[in-house]
């Protein structure tokens, strides 16, 4: 028989918060300044890098913007289009690399440092640490009857988080829409229908992922603490409680054989996930360190050695030797030695780049044809892409067989970013005593760079 309703929805709900919101203890430590660091960082670059201006060929354009609209991509003085697709796909899978070397090597340390959902938790929980207080008095805000100080101190801190999270979302359009060009437009909302969706769309997100769901989205939502398991291995260091230091718990610290932990729960409260990290290695646990810092202290103010809770594998954990050297850790060799691979790759492709492209086709239709001079014709299609960001010049030359040459107009502009397709007729003499299908080649050089030149290889066709 299947259950009422009202008890799936029960169950349901019980997996979500069931200790209530958690209001995490504020704590000092190195863990928290490398927190806060990569706060700095993170955003540093995300609200910054859409300022910065880059000079080319004259003139000056945003620095880094996804120019869909024109399907380019401005990375400073790199130009990429859609046929640079190549290159996107190798920074994904170095991306990827590098993320399963950090796992297998420290867990979710990304998770805890520098993923989005903890950078901007921290913040929108600072901004609610200034307006109500700390974790004690936000706790007691939020359990407090509704009342007038209650109600302005919730609405300045959503305004607030408003605020920041409409700066968020504009900054994220400013990438795809010159940001000097977006400011003017937000007054009267005068902005497009996809830029205007993704403002609504990106503040909302950011307001409810970093001020109401919040750690939630790490326990409930995110896939990566699901498969982690994958990527670790014996070795992986993850914040973990020495329980062999730390037990039996010794609350008062009496003398004799009790443990070092003793019992106070600080590395439960300054938990940004509200887990107990001496239960042992748990899904939630985004190894931010915090407990370590919040331990630390303790073990200062007991005269314990620091450490109680720490970096540690399960190697170390059950008083085994770390294995010595990455090729005694296959997970982490095989990680570090496809990063290598794709980054030589990824090198190679973009060294290799050419701002030109050509592709020729013969008309299949008209193999030959005969003219009234004597000379053998033979038809080609030849198209040309400018990847360069100003319309260029290109002289193209024919080469292979005696006499060849191009007949007509040899020299052709191709405006930025598009492909120009020209008809080319090919002549050559008809007593030249060559016969068959014969290998030519077309060499299509740039007017303004003698180094960017493309040669295609064809054939000719004769009686
Ligand atoms: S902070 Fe340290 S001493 Fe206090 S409960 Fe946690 S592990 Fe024990
Ligand atoms: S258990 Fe420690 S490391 Fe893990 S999330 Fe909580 S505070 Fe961070």
């Amino acid at each position: 028989m299947s259950k009422p309703v009202s008890k799936v929805r029960e169950a349901k709900l019980e997996l979500y918060r069931k200790k209530g919101k958690i209001h995490a203890k504020a704590t000092a430590g190195h863990f928290n300044s490398l927190r806060w660091a990569m706060v700095w960082f993170t955003q540093a670059i995300f609200f910054g890098a859409c300022w910065l201006s880059w000079e080319a060929n004259g003139v000056s354009r945003q620095a880094v913007l996804f120019d869909i609209a024109h399907e380019k991509l401005y990375l400073f003085g790199l130009v990429l289009w859609p046929q640079d697709a190549l290159l996107l796909a190798f920074v994904l899978i170095l991306a990827a690399t590098a993320l399963f070397f950090v796992t297998a090597l420290a867990g979710r340390l990304f998770c805890g440092f520098a993923c989005p959902q903890t950078v901007y938790t921290t913040i929108f929980t600072w901004i609610e640490a200034r307006v109500e207080g700390d974790h004690l008095a936000r706790l007691k805000l939020d359990q407090s009857p509704l009342s007038g100080r209650k109600l302005l101190l919730k609405a300045i801190k959503h305004g607030l988080w408003l605020l920041f999270a409409a700066w968020t979302a504009i900054t994220f359009v400013g990438y795809f829409t010159p940001i000097r060009e977006l400011l003017p437009t937000l007054p009267g909302w005068n902005v497009g229908p996809w830029e205007g969706f993704w403002l609504i769309f990106y503040g909302a997100f950011t307001y409810v992922q970093a001020g109401l769901a919040r750690e939630a989205v790490c326990q409930h939502m995110c896939p990566y603490s699901r498969f982690q398991g994958v990527m670790v291995d014996a070795a992986t260091k993850n914040v973990s409680y020495d329980a062999h230091r730390g037990e039996p718990r010794n609350v008062r610290r009496q003398a004799g054989n009790t443990g070092d932990c003793i019992d106070c729960g600080i590395c439960v409260q300054v938990c940004p996930t509200g887990i107990d990290i001496r239960d042992g290695l748990q899904y939630q646990c985004i190894n931010c360190g915090l407990c370590i810092d919040a331990c630390d202290e303790v073990m200062l103010k007991t005269g314990t050695p620091t450490g109680l809770i720490r970096f540690m594998s399960e190697n170390e954990a059950a008083g085994q030797a770390q294995p010595a050297g990455l090729l005694r850790r296959p997970r982490l060799a095989v990680y570090a030695s496809l990063f290598v691979v794709f980054s030589v790759l990824g090198a190679w492709t973009l060294a290799d780049r050419s701002l030109l492209l050509a592709d020729i086709l013969r008309d299949r239709g008209a193999l030959l044809r005969e003219t009234a001079e004597g000379k053998i014709e033979n038809v080609y299609t030849l198209k040309l892409m400018n990847l360069d960001e100003l319309p260029r010049d290109y002289r193209i030359e024919v080469d292979g067989l005696p006499g060849i040459e191009i007949v007509g107009q040899r020299e052709f502009t191709v405006e930025p970013g598009s492909i120009r397709p020209l008809p080319l007729t090919v002549a050559m003499p008809g007593d030249s005593g060559e016969s068959g299908i014969r290998p030519i080649s077309f060499r299509i050089a740039a007017r303004h760079d003698p180094a960017t030149v493309v040669v295609e290889k064809s054939s000719f066709v004769l009686p």
